[in-house]
C-alpha cells in the first residue's frame, strides 16, 4: 500500500477529477503529459537551474539550538522562508510555468485569497515575460492592498471576482470559466496540492524538492536520511506534502500535520478541517471538506490567510482518514505565541501559517533523541502588521 496518488489520481477514496464536461479537455491534456514532461531532461535542467540561481535553493536545513533545547528535543527548520518571494509557493509556480511554455501555452490565470499565490504567480510571469491574469475577491483586493500592488509591479492584471462572498471560491470559479472559454492558449496555475487530478499529485512533485533535500542534508548532519518526524502546517497541504513526499512510504518516519483552530475547533470559527470535515468534493476533487448538514461549504475561518480554507487536499484526506498522519490543530492565540517564540528565541520571524507549526511542542512531546524536523514555510513579513495589532507593538 502506498500513500502516494494513484494513476487516476487517488490517494485512498480521495481525489479524483470531478469537473464540468466543459473543462475536460483542458484537464485531460495536462494529465496525459505531465509526468513525461516533468521526466524530461531539458526540462529536470530548466526546473533545477532557476530553483538554485532564481528561489536560492537549496534552503538550509538549520538546526535550532535554542528551540531544541527549550523542548528537550532535536528541532531542525526547513527554511523555506528564505525562498525569494518568501514561502515555498514559488517551488511549484516555476514548475508550472515551465509546464506552461512545454504545453505551449502563453497565458496564465491564477486565483488567489490572499494573495501569496497570485504574487507567487506574478513573479514566474514577469520572469518568463508571460501575460498574466490573477483572480481575486473585490473583498480580498481591499484587505490586501500590498499583495495587490506587488502583482501590479510584477505586470498581472488583478481581476476582481464580483459575486457570492467576492473571497476566494468566488475568484476560483471566475478563474475555471476564464479557463473553459480559453482552453488552447492558457494555464490555469493552482497554488496548492488540491484541485482535479493532475494538480495535486503535480503540485506535490513540484513541491517534493523540499523532502528530497531534508534527506541529503540530515544525511550530512546526522549521517541518517528520516527523520523521526516531519511537522508542517495545513492549509491546501502543499509545503507539507513536499515536506512528507519522499518519507510518505517509509512509515518509521511519523508525519505531522497542523491546521488552524481558529477561535476554537467548537468555536463556529476555524479551519480545523481533520476535526471537523466531512468527505465532499470541492474544486474537482474528492476530501475532506467543512460543510453544513445539508452540503454547503462552511465558511473557513484563521488568523493567517495562508491556513483560511474549508478543505485539505486528498493527499492529507487519505493521511488523516488512515491514520499514517497525526492531525493537530492550533488556535490563532497559541500561533501568534509561537511565533513570537520563535523570533525571540531563534532570530527568526515566521509566518503566522507556518507558527501553527511550531505551537505544537507546548503540549506534543518529543523524546530527547528523536529528530524532528519543522518546515518553515514562510517568512513573516507579510504578517508584521498583524504581529502589531496583536500584540500591541507599535
Ligand atoms: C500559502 C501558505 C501556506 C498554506 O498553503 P499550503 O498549500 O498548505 O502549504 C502555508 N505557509 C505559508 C507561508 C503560505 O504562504
Amino acid at each position: 500500500m502506498s500513500y502516494q496518488a494513484d494513476e487516476k489520481g487517488y490517494y485512498g477514496e480521495f481525489g479524483g477529477a470531478f469537473i464540468p464536461e466543459m473543462l475536460y479537455p483542458n484537464c485531460e491534456e495536462l494529465r496525459q503529459n505531465y509526468i513525461r514532461i516533468m521526466q524530461e531532461e531539458s526540462f529536470k535542467q530548466e526546473f533545477d537551474q532557476l530553483l538554485k540561481d532564481y528561489v536560492g535553493r537549496p534552503t538550509p536545513l538549520y538546526f535550532a539550538e535554542r528551540l531544541s533545547k527549550k523542548y528537550n528535543t532535536k528541532i531542525y527548520l526547513k527554511r523555506e522562508d528564505l525562498c525569494h518571494t518568501g514561502a515555498h509557493k514559488v517551488n511549484n509556480t516555476i514548475g508550472q510555468i515551465l509546464m506552461a511554455k512545454k504545453l505551449g501555452k502563453n497565458r496564465i490565470i491564477a486565483e488567489t485569497g490572499a494573495g501569496q499565490h497570485g504574487v507567487a504567480t506574478a513573479t514566474v510571469c514577469a520572469l518568463m515575460g508571460i501575460e498574466c491574469v490573477v483572480y481575486m475577491g473585490e473583498i480580498d483586493i481591499a484587505r490586501q492592498a500590498p499583495n495587490v500592488a506587488r502583482m501590479k509591479m510584477l505586470g498581472a492584471e488583478v481581476r476582481p471576482a464580483l459575486s457570492g462572498s467576492r473571497t476566494l471560491k468566488d475568484a476560483t470559479n471566475e478563474a475555471i470559466r476564464d479557463w473553459i472559454n480559453n482552453p488552447v492558449d492558457t494555464h490555469y496555475i493552482i497554488g496548492s496540492v488540491v484541485g482535479p487530478h493532475p494538480y495535486p499529485d503535480m503540485v506535490a512533485r513540484f513541491q517534493s524538492v523540499i523532502s528530497e533535500e531534508i534527506k541529503w542534508q540530515l544525511k550530512e548532519k546526522e549521517g541518517r536520511e528520516k527523520p523521526d518526524f516531519v511537522i508542517a502546517c495545513v492549509g491546501g497541504g502543499s509545503n507539507a506534502a513536499g515536506a512528507y513526499y519522499h518519507f510518505l512510504d517509509e512509515t518509521e518516519v511519523g508525519i505531522i500535520a497542523v491546521e488552524a483552530a481558529g477561535h476554537g475547533i467548537d468555536s463556529g470559527e476555524s479551519a480545523a478541517t481533520s476535526a471537523l470535515g466531512k468527505i465532499g468534493i470541492i474544486h474537482g476533487s474528492k476530501t475532506l471538506l467543512m460543510q453544513t448538514p445539508d452540503g454547503q461549504i462552511t465558511e473557513p475561518y484563521s488568523i493567517s490567510a495562508g491556513l483560511d480554507y474549508p478543505g485539505v487536499g486528498p493527499m492529507h484526506a487519505n493521511l488523516f482518514a488512515t491514520g499514517r498522519g497525526e492531525f493537530i490543530s492550533i488556535t490563532d492565540d497559541d500561533a501568534m505565541k509561537a511565533g513570537l517564540m520563535l523570533s525571540k528565541l531563534e532570530g527568526i520571524i515566521p509566518a503566522i501559517e507556518s507558527s501553527h507549526a511550531f505551537a505544537i511542542f507546548e503540549d506534543r512531546k518529543f523524546k530527547e533523541n528523536d529528530i524532528v524536523v519543522v518546515n518553515l514555510s514562510g517568512r513573516g513579513d507579510k504578517d508584521l502588521n498583524t504581529f502589531i495589532d496583536y500584540f500591541k507593538l507599535a
